[in-house]
């Protein structure tokens, strides 16, 4: 199921005097919905002592909805020095933020290093030794390789350029151990938007098999244990969703066992994005113009720049026209599209959808996760607003839309130019 029933009775019912009050187009996302589901996923691993969900900054890197995943008590999960700052800027310090990157600059880990710091997840062994500092405590990207297979959209672990291999995981530890590190993590991320949990539970399993391998031969404890983000939200309305409550149950299991085993466990950290708010935002883009040619075009104004994931992974994004229950009116097959020069600029290709006038209202769903942070400038097409429905039901501007001036920011620069002495003639 798409956008719960919840969400749209907040919403639809405000629905006509938001617009009027700040047009369209708009991402829109539901404060009480995030804390929900933050809630639900905290209850899930309650009985594991120190949990901690690291949201991935990347899904909706936006400070107030940042403000509500603290609010929950929730870290942070960076991947670029803007990530950080972003981070550090809602007040998120040291041990509650979780750097992740990957082919990563100097100049990124001096950001890393900086007020306060944060867990170092280190992507290869070769960035022991191009380090500023050994931290105390220090993390690795794991990557099975042969011995998992991942889905479709993180692919093959084996074909994947994230993480340490299984040949030089116990190396990379020996290493930074012997360099001074004396608390450690583990960590990998294997799937994305993946709704079977049990790809979840197996990845636990792995982590924890791996790090007690490795702290037999290091003499060493792991302290926590990150399985990634990746838990997949049903994107089709036939779609089930994950079974949050067994995977809990399944990873606990897990736990416990470690527990008993070795009188003591690894905490669990995960940083799921698309799961925390993927579900409790949609685009409202109203209908602009109808071209009747070889296929009826139904053309809106929002565009790609709003939301990449139909265009470039052929996404599904379920759609209302607003006040037009589809199983009362005549329907039509549409492509719904923006106003980009490309011809994947489309919310939809071929949809059976209620017959759409210019002016009506479309509810483009799930876009509260890799939606407007993953929007682009191509075509100089600027990106839309974001809002917020607040918890007391008010609606405010979380991030206003992009002016020419923001495309033109970049063209503001001093002269400079290189002109290099023409070779001499011989
Ligand atoms: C993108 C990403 C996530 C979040 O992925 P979701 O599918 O949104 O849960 C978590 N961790 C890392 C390292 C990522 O790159």
């Amino acid at each position: 199921m798409p956008m719960s029933n919840e969400f749209k009775q907040r919403l639809y019912p405000i629905l006509k005097d938001v617009i009027a009050h700040f047009d369209t187009p708009f991402h829109i996302y539901d404060e009480t919905g995030i804390e929900k589901t933050g809630r639900a996923l905290m209850y899930t691993f309650s009985k594991l002592h120190g949990f901690k969900e690291y949201f991935a900054v990347k899904a909706l890197p936006n400070p107030r909805i940042m403000e509500i995943m603290r609010g929950l008590g929730f870290g942070f999960d960076c991947s670029s020095t803007p990530e950080l700052i972003l981070s550090r800027k809602v007040g998120a310090r040291g041990e509650e933020i979780m750097f992740t990157s990957n082919n990563t600059t100097q100049a990124e880990f001096a950001a890393a290093f900086e007020d306060g710091g944060c867990i170092l997840n280190l992507d290869d062994i070769s960035l022991i030794d191009r380090l500023p500092a050994i931290p105390e405590l220090i993390c690795f990207r794991y990557n099975p390789g042969p011995r998992r297979t991942g889905n479709a959209i993180i692919g093959n672990p084996e074909e994947a350029k994230y993480g340490v291999s299984h040949d030089q995981i116990l190396d990379a530890y020996r290493k930074v151990k012997k360099r001074g590190a004396s608390r450690f993590g583990l960590h990998t991320m294997l799937v994305s938007n993946e709704r079977d949990y049990a790809y979840m539970v197996e990845t636990a399993r792995m982590l924890l098999n791996i790090a007690e391998w490795i702290s037999r031969e290091l003499r060493i404890r792991f302290e926590f244990v990150n399985i990634g983000g990746g838990l997949g939200i049903p994107y089709l309305p036939d779609d089930p969703p994950l079974d949050l409550k067994r995977m809990g149950e399944e990873i606990l299991g897990l736990f416990e066992g470690f527990s008993k085993k070795h009188g003591y466990a690894p905490k669990l950290y995960m940083e799921s994005g698309r799961y925390m708010t993927g579900p409790h935002g949609v685009l409202v883009t109203t209908a602009i113009n109808r071209k009747d040619i070889y296929r009826t075009h139904i053309g809106v104004d929002a565009c790609m720049s709003a939301l990449m994931r139909p265009g470039i992974y052929g996404a599904y994004h379920h759609i209302e026209v607003f006040g037009k229950d589809i199983k009362q009116h005549p329907l039509e097959k549409v492509d719904v599209v923006g106003a980009l020069c490309e011809n994947i600029d489309k919310f939809a290709i071929q949809r059976e959808l209620p017959k759409i006038e210019t002016g009506d209202v479309l509810i483009i769903q799930d876009t509260g996760a890799h939606g407007h942070a993953m929007g682009f400038n191509y075509n100089a097409r600027l990106r839309p607003k974001e809002l917020l429905l607040e918890k007391d039901g008010a609606v405010s501007l979380i991030r206003r839309e992009e002016t020419p001036a923001d495309y033109f920011a970049t063209l503001d620069f001093k002269q400079d130019v290189l002109r290099l002495k023409q070779p001499q003639q011989p």
